[in-house]
């Protein structure tokens, strides 16, 4: 080997590059040279390497101590010898190790035989090329892997694992909270409980919604944060991220069906690293496991299909939603005598009938299929009918698809006679199916035809079952949905028939009828053993229930007839409200028409301002002075005027009441903010309105210059209902600055010393007592009582509906103090109102 003499200035010649670091040692491994890559690289400055406190022994890991100490000692005492090591570890001054690609050689330096030595950090390289191994893993779970979820759970191991990101969450977006939901999840413990304790959401308007997931899924692009501490998205975690110590995070949407399905994130000790060629890796992380996604999602339609063969089907037809046939297999063709153009230009029930002639799409519609098999028929191209085993089932990809797959069944007498019967029970209760009760709803009419008997058809509906199969899920759903079936069996003659419809609806046929009040009695009766409390798995359910009653022959004389008319009562029985009945009558008809017509109208009524404030004021009865006024709406419809009676109760059926109410107290903000009131508007609300948490919150958002001058008025009936909701929601709002009113005081179920316990500041008289009171002594006593007691517990007690002079005295009398009604003034409209104010400061 050549001898090489180095000097200092051709030394700083070829060391004067940032990325190779170049030192010369000694005897004993001392430093005598050290360029600045090195320092960096190692960590040392360069006098603490120079001085020789530490020697190049210092810095080489133990298990490369001996060979290095061997290599120093032959090149100080003059042998030279170059060596070149792929990988060595260097110890920094921290502790940290780097891998290193090590170039070493004897030169002459200062006249002495020195060793010469250039690294290259490849501790990068490395990383890079454990991705590389990560990514190929992940490819190789991607073609081996069927499942979904385990291919997104083993690459958030390997992502831990294997390539070292300190924390690796993936997850989804849930879309009505805006927050983000882990699915899987992997790193240190204590990372992960630090993790799981932070809420991470997409609203850009919130500022935990606006860090690298938020934007990586509004944006739909992976974003990098490569220094938490400095970016301003991340402000909102910034303490907990110091606890955690990580530094860089990168968000990764994974796609599917061009819809963000879920959000990958990798969180990493390390400063900037995904930079540079890094962010390649990333990129074709991401676009595997897209990829890998978008493949799995047509291998599942792939496996319907071929299930569906392999479970003996023998065609399979493809619709869209509005069941037009989008694809049909050769099978298809052959059994339906179409050629597959023919096929493919009609829709499924052009070909498909359901026994009874119910309308496929019906089915479909209604979802009664349920996942189990039906007897359709099938009309040829020659015409012929023939009978197919069809199984039903949508799937949701980029849109909505029917599969429809069939058996041809026609020659298979015996099995026709197996599933027919197999498929006139539902499979949640076992009990019958609606097309088996209107079957036998025929036989009972065949025979009661020349009886003179009744027969009633009772549909019954638990309320707002969906949203307890909501909470609970749809498992316990079932078992509450089995219960009921039980309990109308124990409850009924033997030879009444029962049948459970589709989702939570039921029906009876209750038979040899002597009287309608029967029919009512039986009823009711039902609905007192249904509503009482469910216990399911430790958990206990209350339920109310609907019921709609039609009754052969009078309001129908065939089964689908007196089925429909059964539903359209109760239909009528629910916007009566809970546990009410209704009975088919032919007005009923127009009747729940118009009220389903009410609310349809509602949405566009609303935008077109239609719903107008009246403002009627009550007094002092002492002073004669204006106390404040209550607000009551009007619908103003193509010029008539609409009573609320008339509406309220309708709308108070679904959400639209809520919307009214706060559209009515937008209304009345705005009124407060442009005029100068001084005396409180009492606006009625509805117990929907104030069960509503949005609604409420928008009640405490409000300025505090406006609660003072709104009260709240509620009827009594509320805390029969839910009465501890109903306190601690009324409580939150007078401690907010507004006054409770109690609407219709007397009218139902009111027990005196109930209120005592009651957060309210006032009693409203019903106008039924203030009108009998004059006639009926019995009426006049308890007003007077109400009056003491109200007195008693400190609260003010207004008189509704006060038309004469005489009843305005009798409550003088009584020591009412404000009275509200005809005698004083009617309900105006906003500018009298106004006015009339103006006229009494
Ligand atoms: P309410 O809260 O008991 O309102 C009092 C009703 O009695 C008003 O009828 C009013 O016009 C009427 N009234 C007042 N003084 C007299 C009188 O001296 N003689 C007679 N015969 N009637 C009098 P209105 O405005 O038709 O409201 C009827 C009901 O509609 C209200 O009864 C209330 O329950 C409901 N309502 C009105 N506006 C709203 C609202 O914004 N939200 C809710 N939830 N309900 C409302
Ligand atoms: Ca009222
Ligand atoms: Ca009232």
């Amino acid at each position: 080997m050549k001898r090489i003499e180095f000097d200092e200035a051709t030394l700083k010649a070829i060391s004067n590059t940032t990325i190779f670091g170049v030192y010369v040692y000694q005897k004993d491994g001392r430093f005598v040279f050290v360029n600045d890559a090195f320092c960096r690289l190692v960590g040392y400055q360069k006098e603490e390497l120079l001085s020789g406190q530490v020697k190049l022994l210092d810095l080489i890991k133990d298990e490369y101590k001996e060979r290095a100490k061997s290599i120093i000692e032959r090149r100080v005492a003059g042998e030279f010898f170059s060596r070149e090591f792929s990988e060595i570890t260097y110890l920094t001054k921290d502790r940290q190790t780097k891998l290193v690609l090590n170039f070493g050689y004897t030169v002459i330096y200062d006249s002495k035989p020195s060793g010469f030595v250039i690294t290259v950090d490849i501790t990068k390289q490395k990383t890079y090329e454990i991705l590389y191994k990560a990514l190929a893993k992940v490819n190789e779970l991607s073609t081996n892997i069927t499942q979904e979820d385990e291919i997104l759970k083993q690459t958030v191991r390997v992502l831990n694992e294997d390539v070292g990101f300190d924390l690796v969450c993936l997850g989804y977006v849930d879309e009505k909270t805006e927050l983000f939901k882990e699915k899987y999840i992997a790193g240190k413990q204590t990372y992960i409980d630090i993790f799981r304790n932070i809420k991470i959401s997409v609203n850009p308007d919130i500022p935990e919604g606006r860090g690298s997931i938020g934007r990586s899924y509004r944006e739909k692009r992976i974003v990098t944060i490569n220094n938490i501490y400095s970016d301003k998205g991340m402000s909102a975690w910034r303490s907990v991220q110091k606890r955690f110590g990580v530094y860089s995070v990168c968000s990764i949407p994974l796609f599917k069906n061009g819809d963000i399905a879920y959000i990958l994130i990798l969180y990493s000790k390390i400063p900037n690293i995904f930079s540079g060629e890094f962010m390649h890796l990333i990129n074709s992380l991401s676009k595997t496991l897209n990829s890998t996604l978008e493949k799995l999602e047509t291998q599942k339609w792939k496996t319907i299909l071929e299930e569906a063969v392999n479970l003996g089907f023998e065609f399979i037809l493809i619709a869209e939603e509005d069941l037009k046939i989008v694809y049909a297999n050769d099978n298809a063709t052959q059994t339906l005598g179409y050629t597959k153009h023919q096929l493919l230009n009609k829709r499924l029930n052009e070909i498909v009938y359901q026994e009874n002639d119910r309308d496929i799409g019906e089915v479909i519609e209604k979802q009664d299929y349920s996942g189990n098999c039906l007897v359709f028929k099938l009309k040829t191209d020659e015409g012929n009918i023939k009978k197919a085993l069809f199984h039903l089932s949508k799937v949701k990809t980029d849109r909505t698809y029917i599969i429809a797959a069939g058996k041809d069944i026609t020659e298979n007498t015996e099995l026709q006679r197996l599933i027919e019967n197999a498929l006139r029970r539902d499979s949640i209760t076992n009990l019958l199916n609606r097309y088996a009760f209107t079957e036998a709803i025929e036989r009972y009419i065949e025979r009661a035809q020349y009886q003179d008997r009744l027969g009633a058809v009772v549909v019954l509906k638990p309320i707002n079952f969906s949203l307890i199969n909501e909470v609970v899920g749809f498992q316990k759903g079932n078992l509450i949905l089995k219960e009921i079936g039980e309990r109308i069996k124990k409850h009924l003659r033997r030879y009444d028939i029962i049948a459970k419809l589709e989702s939570s609806k039921f029906a009876i046929l209750l038979k040899d009828m002597k009287r309608e009040e029967d029919i009512l009695v039986i009823s009711m009766d039902l609905i007192r053993q249904l509503s009482k409390p469910y216990d399911i798995d430790g958990q206990r359910f209350n339920l109310s229930f609907n019921v709609g009653i039609s009754i052969y022959p009078i309001d129908s004389k065939d089964p689908i007839g007196l089925l429909d008319k059964a539903e359209i009562a109760l239909i009528d029985a629910r916007l009566k409200g809970e546990n009410s009945i209704g009975f088919y009558k032919e007005e009923l008809k127009s009747e729940t028409e118009r009220k389903l017509k009410i609310n349809q109208e509602f949405p566009e009524a609303l935008k077109n301002k239609e719903f107008v404030l009246y403002f009627q004021p009550y007094f002092s009865i002492a002073t004669g002075a204006i106390e404040g006024a209550e607000v009551l709406i009007r619908w103003i419809k193509n010029g008539t005027v609409i009573s609320p009676l008339e509406f309220i109760p309708i709308f108070e059926q679904t959400r639209n009441i809520v919307k009214l109410e706060n559209y009515i107290i937008d209304e009345v903000v705005e009124l407060l903010s442009t005029n100068s009131i001084d005396k409180p508007l009492s606006v009625n609300i509805s117990a929907t309105s104030l069960m509503d948490e949005a609604f409420t919150e928008k009640l405490i958002g409000l300025q505090p210059q406006y609660k003072k001058l709104i009260n709240i008025e509620i009827t009594e009936r509320l805390f029969l209902d839910k009465p501890g909701r109903a306190s601690s929601i009324l409580h939150k709002l007078r401690n907010e600055g507004y006054r409770v009113y109690i609407d219709d005081f007397g009218t139902g179920y009111s027990s005196l010393s109930y209120i005592s316990n009651l957060p309210i500041d006032c009693i409203k008289i019903d106008i039924s007592f203030v009108r009998q009171m004059m006639e009926n002594p019995k009426t006049k006593a308890i007003v007077k009582t109400i009056v003491y007691l109200a007195q008693q517990l400190n609260l003010t007690t207004i008189a509704e509906g006060v038309e004469s002079k005489e009843q305005l005295e009798t409550l003088k009398e009584m020591g009412c103090q404000i009275a509200q009604g005809f005698l004083f003034s009617k309900p105006l409209p906003k500018e009298e109102f106004l006015n009339l104010l103006e006229k009494y400061q």
